[in-house]
């Protein structure tokens, strides 16, 4: 048998970090977390009720009070021991993220890479000159400064345990906020393991706090006057119900919702890069990513480039290309999935459902990535988010058929075109509805400092998530009108 992953040894006990103390959920709830690689308890996670979040906030909102007044020079020291540490640790925290998450090692280290990224565009602020000041009228300057929210919340979904919490708090505590955290609840040990690091790194107790639980913890973060903003990443029912309540009490809210993305391959299509981008977008971290390209509009005829798809696909090793599915309800809808299609009428050209568990790990959730040929777009395989590791193809023959199908999807997350003319690329780009456009790349997620976000469905709010988008999100500006002397040409405005 063959090692895919360090399972922890004995059971770990997730714990809330609340004013730089690790503590138990004042109810005393807790539920197991289950390994997707073998289907057992690894470690359980508080989930934790509204007091657990008032006691947070108030410890936060004490210490964000010394945090924001501390220059940011002084904030990005402790950010850099942070940055090292967590490389220093990166083996623990991708093992641990993969033990939860069911992805693999190397997808869960790329997760934490991407964060490092992150961390490096937030630790470059510090030498931003992000201000403004210009002399509006004789003697008058009006000058722009940007100030931290005060303590501000995140709550991540299970699909990338450690990437998705640090696209939130690195940028805001570097911009002098105090940062919540409820990681989601299916996935919660890797957080605790980044709010070790960050305190190990200096960060004063009560800046980073971690509440674990769910829909209760959730609702508490909406509601709590003591909340400035709400950034939520997840699925779209979810985003939608948290930016409806957040705004509702008057906070500033982001939330990124799902995805059904599509992307384009034409018939002049380049063969290597094709296969290879279909395929990596559609299986990495078995198909559960907001950015997997799950539907390919195919113009024309792009048979001999699906043949070969179809035969990468059947040549990945389940368990070393590709992990397993988060829990069981999940893998057995995804099943039901295929079966639905086949009985709409779409073909499976790769069914992986009869593909053997890797040695070892019989008792996981595993599903070996599969091919729905044939789909219309009334199909549900072809319009619905399955959120596993499920390719659905459907034929067109023109370009704008291709492109008035985006109109008729909710989503708006990733698109992507797989052609070598420059001018197919350009009238894919300017048609484009959804924001994170990608020409012959499968999964075009924006590298910092360009900032991550979807449209439509994809995101509820305004501001994006990481680089420029996440300064937006995470501080305010002030505006301040200055003079010095008494002017003789003055106006009402001076
Ligand atoms: P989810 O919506 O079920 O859960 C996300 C978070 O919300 C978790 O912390 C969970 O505890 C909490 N939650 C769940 N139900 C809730 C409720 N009724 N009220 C309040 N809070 C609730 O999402 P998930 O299954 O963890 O993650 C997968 C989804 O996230 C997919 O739809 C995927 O596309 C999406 N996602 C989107 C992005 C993006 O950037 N747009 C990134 C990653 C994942």
């Amino acid at each position: 048998m063959t090692q895919l992953v360090n399972l922890p040894k004995a059971l770990i006990v997730g714990k809330n970090l609340i004013g730089g103390e690790w503590q138990d959920p004042s109810n005393g709830a807790r539920i197991d977390v289950v390994s997707p690689y073998t289907g057992e308890a690894i470690g359980t996670v508080p989930m934790s009720g509204a007091s657990d979040v008032d006691r947070a906030v108030e410890a936060a909102k004490k210490a964000q009070r010394a945090w924001g007044a501390t220059p940011i020079r002084e904030r990005t020291e402790v950010l850099f021991r942070f940055r090292q540490r967590l490389l220093e640790h990166i083996d623990e925290v991708s093992h641990l993220a993969a033990a939860e998450c069911g992805k693999t090692v190397g997808e869960a280290r790329a997760g934490v890479l991407k964060g490092v990224e992150i961390i490096e565009f937030a630790a470059s602020l510090q030498n931003m000159d992000d201000g403004a000041v210009l002399e509006v009228s004789r003697g008058v300057t009006c000058e722009t400064r940007r100030e931290p929210l005060g303590v501000v919340a995140g709550i991540a979904p299970f699909n990338f345990p450690a990437m998705v919490p640090m696209w939130m708090f690195p940028i805001a505590l570097t911009l002098g906020n105090a940062f919540v955290l409820k990681p989601s609840e299916k996935v919660p040990l890797t957080s605790d393991v980044l709010g070790r690091l960050l305190l190990e790194a200096g960060y004063p107790p009560g800046v980073f706090s971690i509440v674990h639980g769910g829909r209760e913890v959730v609702e508490a973060f909406c509601d709590h006057p003591g909340i400035e903003a709400v950034g939520f990443v997840g699925s779209t029912p979810v985003a939608k119900a948290v930016y409806t309540r957040a705004s509702a009490a008057g906070k500033r809210a982001l939330a990124l919702g799902g995805a059904k993305n599509h992307f384009i391959v034409v018939p002049d299509a380049d063969p290597e890069i094709t296969v290879d981008g279909v395929v990596r977008s559609f299986t990495g971290c078995a198909g559960q990513r907001c950015m997997a390209a799950s539907l390919m509009v195919a113009v024309g005829d792009c048979d001999a480039l699906i043949q070969k798809i179809a035969a990468h696909t059947r040549s990945l090793v389940l368990g070393v290309d590709m992990g397993a599915i988060i829990e069981k309800p999940a893998h057995d809808r995804l099943r039901a999935d295929l079966e639905q299609a086949v009985r709409d009428g779409a073909k499976l050209l790769v069914d992986g459902r009869g593909v053997p568990a890797p040695e070892g790990y019989e008792g996981g959730y595993w599903l070996a990535p599969s091919i729905i040929d044939g789909a219309t777009f009334d199909m549900e395989c072809a319009n619905r988010e399955l959120f596993g590791p499920i390719l659905s193809i459907v034929h067109v023959s023109t370009l704008d058929e291709a492109i008035a199908l985006q109109s008729k999807s909710p989503y708006g997350n990733a698109y992507s075109v797989f052609t070598t003319r420059g001018a197919t690329a350009r009238y894919v780009i300017e048609r484009a509805e959804a924001t994170m456009v990608g020409v012959n790349v499968g999964v075009p997620v924006p590298r910092e400092p360009f900032s991550f976000g979807g449209a439509k469905a994809s995101k509820f709010g305004s501001h994006d998530m990481t680089g420029w988008g996440g300064v937006e999100l995470w501080s305010k500006q002030k505006k301040i009108t200055s003079k010095w002397s008494l002017q003789p040409d003055v106006t009402w405005m001076s």
